[in-house]
């Protein structure tokens, strides 16, 4: 895939089911971050565009999708996820290119982007009101209904995944969308919006507007038009999505960050751990919101499992996206300081190993070798702040009591997991670790497009993903009728 292969513009904006240019006329760059070298422009909308595009939305719920039955807003999406399954292997080198991530994981995220069109496709009909039992006389029963014009600000990390998780879900409940991607990546956004119009879905129903976020994001979020907002990204910038959105009092889901900690008791099976302990650390080079960058050992297998990982850690290759290697790039420059500056903070700690960056990637991309720390404190600060890098440190615990107190001891609650043959204490953790997800023997149940996701504490709040997502991309209201 080259940018010239492209068979939309990139520097324009999706909006009212066609390509326009920027009210500003200005573009920014788009660098790609395994070489540091330009991609191409994208269009720098911002308040002017996003006004155009949550009018488009608006119209379009009062013309053809606001009247659609439910079941043909699922057959348009699954034809939308069609249209991605054959032209999977384009969108998963664009994303590649884009995100600097690994070939093998670009494909894995169409994927994902196929089944989430898929799964809510088929669930856009499934979601059903209720009857409630009253007084004599009356019947009621409930509605489920569209918000209206759902905004969806997204990071760069997984563009595909997390269009699919809440544009999906939104547009099955029949919502129409405003999606600001990130100014860093956003060139799946473009291609999805242009596949989205291929498989019909109506003008105005997808509108994206690229830009950077404290022009395009911050108008999307803060407009008195949008009826909810969805954003995925940073705590700092969670919050004020937050307050922006309160001005117009309008319901906000926050997907933010982690700092996910894998339990290693002595009794694990730790040859089935070894692959998820360090796969779930360097995945999209650590840049993954649910990225377990705190490994938790029981002291009776703290050597064992940390000369395992250590061995796995040698082995790592780092090199550019489209070479397909273990870890690719971080997503830039900025990002690749902000990891250095934490691995700075390690410096007196031990390091038990190291990935290697191939000899001939480019010098202008933006790489750091995976790390690995040994025997850290847990209130160190790279056993607290999410790094968002491919750096894992390793925390020995005595029993679970403390392994339980170490795991909840930080602002954030994503994901956890617990290896362990004993029944009963795996149902102990399950219940007790503050975490939107748990995982039994495993990490991540392989992304599980089905399964609720969402944090406490500062890694956010409601769900996206599964069947719950669309709760919250739908209003309840309660019809009661008095017929005596
Ligand atoms: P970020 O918060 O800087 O940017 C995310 C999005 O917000 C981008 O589209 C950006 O343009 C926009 N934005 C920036 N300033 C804004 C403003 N003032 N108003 C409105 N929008 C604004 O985050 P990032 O650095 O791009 O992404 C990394 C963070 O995202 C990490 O903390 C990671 O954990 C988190 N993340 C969470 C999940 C999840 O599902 N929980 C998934 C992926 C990433």
């Amino acid at each position: 895939m080259s940018i010239q292969d492209l068979w939309f513009d990139p520097s324009l904006c999706f909006i009212g089911g066609g390509w326009v240019d920027p009210a500003s006329g200005q573009t920014l760059d788009l660098i790609d971050p395994s070489n540091g070298e330009l991609i191409c422009q994208v269009a720098r909308g911002d308040a002017d565009d996003i006004d155009q595009a949550v009018s488009a939305a608006q119209a379009a719920l009062g013309g053809p999708w606001g009247r659609m039955t439910a079941a043909e807003r699922g057959r348009v999406l699954a034809k939308i996820g069609q249209l991605v399954q054959s032209n999977a292997e384009v969108l998963a080198r664009l994303e590649a290119l884009d995100v600097g991530k690994p070939l093998t994981q670009a494909r894995a995220d169409v994927a994902a982007l196929a089944r989430y069109l898929e799964f809510y496709g088929g669930a856009a009909d499934k979601l059903h009101g209720q009857t409630i039992p009253y007084l004599d006389g009356y019947t009621v029963y409930t509605l489920r209904e569209p918000h209206g014009v759902t905004g969806h600000i997204i990071p760069w990390n997984y563009p595909m995944q997390i269009i699919g998780r809440s544009v999906g879900a939104a547009l099955a409940m029949g919502n129409a969308a405003v999606l600001k991607p990130a100014e860093e990546a956003c060139l799946t956004a473009l291609a999805f919006a242009d596949l989205a119009r291929q498989a019909g879905l109506p003008e105005g129903v997808l509108n994206v507007v690229t830009g950077l976020g404290a022009e395009a994001g911050a108008a999307l979020s803060g407009h008195a038009g949008v009826n909810h907002v969805s954003f995925t990204g940073s705590v700092g910038v969670g919050k004020l999505v937050q307050r922006q959105a309160s001005e117009n009092i309008v319901p906000v889901t926050l997907e933010l960050g982690g700092k996910s900690p894998q339990l290693v008791f002595d009794d694990a099976d730790i040859d089935a751990a070894l692959p998820f302990l360090v796969n779930a650390g360097v995945q999209n080079a650590g840049q993954t919101c649910s990225a377990s960058s705190r490994i938790l050992v029981q002291r009776g297998v703290f050597d064992e499992v940390l000369d395992r990982m250590a061995a796995r850690y040698g082995d790592l290759q780092v090199g550019p996206a489209l070479q397909d290697l273990d870890v690719g790039p971080l997503i830039s420059a900025r990002q690749k300081k902000t990891v250095e500056n934490f691995l700075s903070q390690g410096a007196s700690l031990e390091k038990a190993a190291e990935g290697q960056i191939i000899a001939d990637a480019p010098a202008g991309g933006h790489y750091v070798a995976p790390t690995l720390f040994a025997g850290v404190s847990p209130n160190h600060v790279l056993a607290q702040d999410e790094i968002f890098g491919p750096v894992q440190v390793v925390i020995p615990f005595d029993d679970e009591a403390e392994a339980l107190s170490i795991a909840n001891g930080t602002k954030f609650g994503l994901v956890a997991s617990v290896w362990s043959s004993n029944g009963a204490r795996q149902m102990r953790l399950a219940k007790a670790l503050r975490s939107g997800q748990v995982f039994l023997n495993n990490y991540g149940a392989g992304g599980g497009v089905e399964l609720p996701f969402g944090g406490t504490g500062q890694s956010g709040h409601g769900r996206e993903k599964g069947f719950e997502a669309l709760y919250g991309f739908s209003t309840l209201k309660t019809v009661a009728a008095l017929h005596g």
